[in-house]
């Protein structure tokens, strides 16, 4: 098949949605999709029969989920909203959720009179990351979530336009530090909590991954539930399609070997345009076909390869790699868990075509999208 493509597995998606739907079952919570992470909305279908709705970042994720998943529930979180936008996002949504008392005071009786729920970020200062400031919304100076010496000073009329407090401070987190991040929660905004209908516990909780712990996570959810009243949102990302993707592509060239030792292999898809988290945040993604395994920073392998891109960028590296056998041109690498902020990131620098995307349902291959020149053309 023609290189570059990416494969949804629909059957491994559907099991994440499992996972996350026995949450929703024992606890009686609410999941939604961070669509910011994944937003193939060819499988919204089967996303709505188990999650209850979608989360977006501003009016266009927003309208895909209304017009997509149009059975769920549809939340908007923006650090700022947009005059412009507002009188659809309204019309669309049903629950809001501002960052700044300013904000709420901007927009929050317009939304309330249109009938959705109001809510405020709230930034715990509680942070439980090491390594990922980027990603740290509770780092010094962050401009996500309200502060409680801010929220201190709202006055009673914008604290009655709250229906919910929301915050997002996680990211591949297990619940470990959830509970951490709840008891800051609670120390700080507890006396806030029992006038809500809801809290949202944000994205960032790596669910379905083997080694999370769902019982502690239950815990959380039932604590705020028991103590407070509260009905409960979680809204993952990463999580709903975690490893439920694929990039497949080919070798075009398998350069002499570099003056470090390791062998150039360019191949025809690239870090900086299909799967630009590799460079940002920085990860080196697993190699699933051929056998190959990743070689650590600053370790020396004999016959390792440097996989690259076809682009100008020195940095456009997906990685170094062992394989148990010679890679040659015209061989199909396959890299896995690319399904999630993959889709959504690629980009057509140095005109680079973007992959097609197919969904795999039963081992069969249905090409949802393709992509051509005018793609390219259309955007500059
Ligand atoms: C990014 C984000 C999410 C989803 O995060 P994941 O790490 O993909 O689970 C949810 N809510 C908000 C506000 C976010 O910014």
């Amino acid at each position: 098949m023609n290189t570059p493509y990416f494969v949804i597995d629909a059957d491994r998606l559907e099991a994440n949605l499992k996972v996350l739907r026995g949450v929703m079952d024992h606890t009686g919570c609410k999941i939604l999709l961070a669509q910011k992470c994944f937003s193939c909305y060819g499988l919204y279908p089967l996303i709505s029969k188990y999650l209850c709705g979608a989360t977006a970042s501003g009016l266009f994720e927003a309208r895909l989920c209304h017009d997509e998943m149009p059975t769920g529930e549809n939340h908007i979180f923006s650090p700022a909203f947009d005059e412009r936008d507002i009188d659809e996002i309204l019309s669309i949504c049903d629950h809001i959720v501002f960052n700044s008392p300013r904000q709420l005071s901007l927009y929050g009786k317009r939304a309330k009179e249109a009938g959705l729920e109001v809510g405020l970020r709230i930034n715990p200062e509680c942070s439980t990351q090491v390594g990922h400031a980027i990603y740290d919304p509770c780092a010094p100076g962050s401009r996500l979530g309200t502060r409680l010496s801010e929220f201190q000073q709202m006055t009673s009329q914008q604290l009655d336009l709250l229906d919910g407090l929301h915050f997002h401070t996680l990211c591949e987190q297990n619940s470990d530090d959830l509970k951490t991040t709840l008891d800051a929660v609670e120390e700080k905004f507890g006396k806030y909590l029992n006038r809500m209908k809801w809290i949202n516990f944000g994205g960032g909780h790596h669910i379905t991954r083997e080694d999370y712990d769902i019982p502690c996570l239950e815990q959380c959810i039932r604590r705020m539930q028991r103590e407070y009243g509260l009905e409960v949102y979680l809204e993952p990302g990463e999580a709903v399609a975690l490893n439920a993707g694929e990039l497949h592509c080919k070798v075009l060239e398998v350069q002499a070997q570099g003056n470090d030792g390791v062998t150039n292999v360019i191949v025809d898809t690239s870090a900086a345009c299909h799967m630009p988290d590799v460079i940002e945040m920085p990860y080196t993604p697993p190699v699933i076909t051929p056998q190959a395994y990743i070689v650590p920073d600053g370790k020396q392998i004999e016959g390792a390869y440097r996989l690259g891109g076809p682009t100008c960028l020195s940095g456009d590296i997906i990685g170094i790699y062992q394989f148990t056998e010679a890679v040659h041109e015209g061989d199909e690498v396959v890299f896995g868990d690319m399904a999630i902020y993959s889709m959504v990131k690629t980009n057509t620098f140095n005109g680079m075509p973007l992959p097609k995307i197919y969904i795999r349902r039963d081992k069969n291959l249905t090409l949802w999208k393709q992509f051509c020149y005018e793609d390219f053309k259309s955007r500059i």
